[in-house]
């Protein structure tokens, strides 16, 4: 029976072979070619476009090209909203900063309770920058990083980083050194190297300068104006440097709070401390109405020519 039963199989097993060969004879060619032809476009395209992607990940020109392509007419009004949007792309001078280091409107009826955040002393860790920036996102404000020549010297990748994540560089000397006790020269090139190596790291050169421990004499004004900057130090200290609010973000929010008035230049740094207290400040900063300064828009005082 074993066997009659795997003969009958047998038999089933080829005329069932004859017929499926039959029947593949038209649709096996096909797939074939085309699977020498994968076989011989796969790999290069594989080899050739796959290393460049994964190198320049999110590479945004080149992914609307194929959508261009397929659509000519789409294309030529993207192109269009593409250079009104670039033509936009330098905001509107709002602000400036007063002698008082506040940030004020340029006009009225522009709003006035507005507070600008900026984080001293780095370029240091990739944590904590992703840290504050996370929270900056969060409240969709913007900050200035004022960074030391030296650090960016180490870490040019972290400047990137802030850079490319929309947050601002501003130049807070090479060494942090107290730029008043330098000659011109040695001043000149605390101030004039940080542009450089900025500019060499991202492609574009700081527009504010915030001098170490805020301080400065008239011959560093001159120095950071020739350079185009605005200069400023601050007006509301989060103190969060101070060895006594060390591991204390709640007195980081506390000082901050304590000092808060319409255009509060908030310095801060890049501290842990500062990190962890930086959601609940925005938050209590919100609460009480404030908003924070987008730094493209703080210009040079509008009347101020000299
Ligand atoms: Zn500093």
């Amino acid at each position: 029976m074993i066997h009659l039963i795997s003969k009958k199989v047998l038999l089933f097993a080829a005329v069932c072979l004859m017929l499926s060969s039959c029947g593949q004879k038209q649709a096996v060619p096909e797939p074939t070619p085309s699977a020498t032809e994968s076989n011989t476009t796969v790999p290069s395209a594989g080899t050739s476009t796959t290393p460049p992607d994964s190198e320049s990940g999110p590479n945004q020109e080149s992914q609307p090209q194929p959508e261009n392509s397929t659509d000519p007419a789409k294309s030529a009004e993207q192109n269009k909203d593409d250079e009104q949007q670039n033509a936009q792309e330098p905001p509107a001078n709002l602000y400036h900063i007063n002698k008082a280091y506040n940030v004020v409107p340029n006009e009225e009826g522009t709003e006035k309770k507005v507070v600008l955040l900026t984080f001293d002393d780095g370029p240091k860790e990739q944590e904590m920058i992703d840290g504050l920036i996370d929270t900056l996102d969060k409240h969709k404000a913007k900050a200035i990083f004022f960074v030391n020549g030296y650090r960016v010297k180490s870490n040019p990748d972290l400047l990137q980083l802030i850079h490319d994540r929309g947050q601002i560089i501003g130049n807070h000397s090479w060494d942090h050194i107290d730029l008043k006790k330098e000659t011109e020269t040695s001043a000149r090139k605390q101030v004039e190297d940080v542009q450089s190596i900025v500019e060499e790291t991202i492609g574009e050169k700081p527009r504010f300068f915030r001098p170490p421990f805020g301080s400065g004499n008239d011959k560093l004004h001159q120095i950071v104006e020739e350079n185009d900057m605005i200069y400023m130090t601050w007006s509301n200290g989060s103190l969060d440097w101070d060895s006594k609010n060390k591991n204390k973000p709640d007195a980081v929010i506390q000082n901050v709070m304590d000092q808060l008035h319409a255009g509060s230049n908030i310095l801060m740094h890049e501290l842990p401390w500062t990190v962890e207290a930086l959601d609940e400040l925005l938050t209590k900063l919100e609460s009480k109405g404030y908003s924070f300064v987008d730094p493209d828009t703080i210009s040079e005082k509008p009347e101020d020519t000299e």
